[in-house]
């Protein structure tokens, strides 16, 4: 069988990927298998925060996976509980439950509320309310609050317990509340709806209001988190805490699916023996790469950078004056540029950004999102906002 070619019968269609082949990544760069380099401008949607094979990440994953990989959690292992502990303290959280995919964190938050809905508040069918345009997963409980018809179409039937609101209207979110919500589940800047920041003070009033309410504010930041936003977690920027956050994507190194559900003590405790668990979540590979992770983000002050080098972005993607663009958004190193459709889709951005040496993709037909990873180069990233200003002018 040729590995070069795109189409094969054996690969299931649930994805269309731009036509390149991959063979290697190292840092903030990609080479397919005819040996062209490519600036890598996405990060497997910010799994790879830390770059390709960052060699404290793989010496990490060589040394563990030759020590103790999946002894599963049916007994102790060394390397669960540093990870978790460093995990509690980063985000001032009490409790980790740790997990492999981000849907999977988001799973557990919903079964934290419904229990603590149930058990705590005393509430017999709790309802969690979310934020319309909102992207937390493909499971099929997940897509049965998405508002996307593409993640839902045919998937049916789905799961009762939740209501939406508009991202962003803390009046909608009020009103939203009766007397069987348990939650307000958001990711606290939307990725996969465009990179949409929140009006200043949103998730600020819906922690003052899930306190008045007696809800529970649970935030999504499997994609934001983790120096994304150019902060630890973008909730800092409201100075919140919220009762309870999902993790994952960048926590496994780029290399491994690591989440977990971080909780206060009061949430986390409604979890019993039994009553929850995975066969993978928690082994000590993971959690060796996933502590590993953390530790390469601090000592390579990568938020700081991702901050710094997200102005830099931010400010050239804002000067730039093509008519196709109808807007920038953006927060950190994470930008969404919205590509009229009158010009082009997106998907020809990126396949123009392509010919270019550059790789990213589209998210809903008409935004590019940018993510470079952290490690990435000023020189670098300036030479792909260079193909990414040619290549929307062109339209
Ligand atoms: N939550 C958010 C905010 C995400 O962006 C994603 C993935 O893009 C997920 C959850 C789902 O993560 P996974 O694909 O690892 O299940």
């Amino acid at each position: 069988m040729d590995n070069t070619e795109f189409s094969n019968p054996h690969v299931a269609g649930n994805y269309d990927p731009l036509p390149v082949m991959l063979t290697r990544g190292e840092g903030a760069y990609l080479w397919d298998v005819e040996g062209r380099r490519y600036i890598d401008m996405m990060s497997a949607y910010s799994a790879v925060s830390l770059g390709h094979a960052h060699p404290r990440i793989l010496a990490k994953l060589a040394e563990q996976a030759q020590r103790l990989a999946v002894p599963s959690r049916a007994f102790y292992n060394d390397r669960l509980a540093p990870f978790l502990e460093e995990l509690c303290k980063l985000t001032g959280l009490d409790v980790a439950l740790p997990m492999n995919t981000g849907a999977e964190a988001v799973e557990t938050a919903i079964k934290a509320a419904r229990r603590w809905g149930n058990r705590v508040k005393g509430v017999a069918d709790p309802e969690i309310i979310v934020a319309a345009g909102n992207f937390h997963g493909r499971t099929t409980t997940i897509i049965s609050f998405s508002s996307e018809c593409e993640y839902r179409d045919g998937f049916g039937p789905f799961m009762p317990g939740f209501r939406a609101a508009p991202f962003g209207d803390l009046a909608a979110f009020e009103a939203a509340i009766t007397p069987r919500t348990a939650a307000i589940l958001v990711e606290p800047i939307q990725g996969e709806a465009g990179v949409i920041v929140p009006p200043d003070g949103w998730l600020a009033g819906l922690r003052r209001l899930c306190d008045e309410r007696g809800v529970l504010l649970l935030l999504d930041e499997i994609q934001s988190g983790l120096g994304r936003s150019g902060a630890w977690f973008a909730f800092e920027h409201e100075n919140v805490l919220p009762d309870g956050v999902m993790l994952g994507k960048a926590l496994g190194g780029g290399v491994l699916p690591v989440s977990a559900f971080v909780a206060k003590r009061e949430v986390m405790d409604v979890f019993t023996p039994g009553s929850h668990g995975s066969t993978f979540g928690g082994n000590a590979l993971a959690a060796a790469v996933g502590l590993e992770a953390l530790q390469v983000i601090r000592d390579e002050r990568l938020v700081e950078r991702s901050q710094a080098l997200g102005a830099r972005m931010l400010q050239r993607l804002h000067a730039m004056r093509a008519p196709a663009i109808s807007e920038v958004r953006g927060r950190g190193l994470w930008a969404g540029v919205d590509i009229d459709p009158r010009y082009a889709s997106a998907r020809e951005i990126c396949e123009s950004l392509l010919a270019k040496g550059v790789l990213t993709t589209a998210t809903h037909h008409t935004v590019v999102r940018l993510a470079p990873p952290f490690v990435i180069s000023q020189e670098d990233l300036d030479l792909a906002l260079d193909a990414v200003e040619e290549a929307i002018s062109k339209f």
